[in-house]
């Protein structure tokens, strides 16, 4: 499993790394970015909050 960012439909609102910041982190170039590859609950939440489905794993 790794988790992966499509940084062409990532349009850089942070919910990721709000909900989930030991997973998400956000960059200079207002993109998110995966830190950690831990699969707890809030990762999945994560995903399932992205407006653009830009995280998969
Ligand atoms: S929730 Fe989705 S669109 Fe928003 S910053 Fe995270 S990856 Fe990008």
């Amino acid at each position: 499993m790794t988790i992966k960012i499509n940084k062409e439909k990532c349009i850089g609102c942070g919910l990721c790394s709000s909900v989930c910041e030991e997973v998400f982190e956000m960059k200079d170039d207002m993109k998110a970015h995966v830190k950690s590859q831990k699969n707890i609950p809030c990762t999945k939440e994560a995903i399932t909050s992205c407006p653009t489905e830009a995280i998969s794993k």
